[in-house]
């Protein structure tokens, strides 16, 4: 688990009491909302859906990725056709040429990956081995061996990284930022880590879990080291759905809010809840 600044604790509160409240408030979302399952898409298809649901709605989002799916039912054929018509597949999801772009340069570097010094010195797990070195094709010998012939494009050799040098990878491929990476190694790989977008940021500081002067890089630690591992799915995706039902950013509905009676901001929005 990270450790954290003491700076970083969100309040007087004793920690003791942050963790009993931020338990409470997954079981809470989990009576309302259930426990979220994994939705079975490989990594790289969720790297891609993330990538299409920058700037846009989840019903757009679902929209964009359905049809470039059906418009191109393998990568490599989507590598092969022009920008404008990979656009044209995803128009419905906004910045459609952006998008495009950014989705055939990220796959075009997963196929020709490389390992980096940081990844073939420093990211592998302990046991899987290291037969590559800096700058040297994945998969000819490379992390765990795992990975496939460079050219192939997935991203299974992720696997066989330490979540930092995972992360790190990915990271470094174009229109991917650190919430990005970490939707794709939580929900692709059960990693643990818990992606902070917009909804987990706002709410976790209205709940007081994250302090207000937290960036969004501690947010993720400060979370982290408090919630227990087999919840970070759970917490992240209900947080999410109770961003956009009730605790929404302009207008909180804090009367009836089932978290009202662990939310140190219940009133917010009107009538405590
Ligand atoms: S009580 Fe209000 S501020 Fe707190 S989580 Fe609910 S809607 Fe958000």
């Amino acid at each position: 688990m990270p450790s954290i600044d003491p700076k970083m604790e969100s309040s007087t509160e004793p920690r003791e009491m942050t963790l009993h409240r931020l338990r409470r408030c997954i079981a809470l979302l989990e009576r309302v909302y259930g426990v979220p399952k994994r939705r079975g898409l490989g990594p790289v298809d969720i790297l891609v859906q993330t990538i299409l649901s920058q700037n846009t709605t989840s019903a757009n989002t679902h929209r964009a990725f359905e049809s470039l799916k059906r418009r191109y039912p393998d990568y490599q054929a989507l590598l092969d056709a022009p920008d404008e018509d990979v656009a044209r597949s995803i128009r419905c999801g906004g910045l459609a040429a952006i998008k495009a772009r950014r989705i055939k340069e990220a796959l075009e570097m997963i196929r020709g990956r490389k390992v980096g010094d940081d990844v073939a010195k420093g990211g592998q797990k302990a046991d899987s081995g290291d037969g590559a070195g800096p700058g040297r094709p994945v998969g000819a010998g490379g992390p765990g061996g795992s990975g496939g012939a460079a050219g192939r494009i997935d991203l299974d050799f992720l696997k066989d990284l330490d979540p930092k040098a995972a992360r790190d990878y990915l990271l470094a491929l174009p229109g991917v930022g650190p919430k990005t990476a970490a939707v794709v190694l939580l929900f692709g790989f059960n990693m643990p880590l818990i992606p902070v977008d917009t909804h987990v940021n706002r709410l976790s500081r209205r709940l007081g879990f994250v302090p207000e002067a937290a960036s969004i890089g501690e947010a993720e630690e400060i979370l982290e080291a408090m919630t227990p591992v087999d919840k970070y799915c759970s917490f992240h995706v209900n947080l999410i759905r109770h961003g956009r039902a009730v605790c929404k950013a302009r207008s909180p509905a804090c009367a009836g809010c089932v978290l009202g009676e662990i939310c140190p901001s219940a009133g917010i929005g009107g009538q405590k809840g």
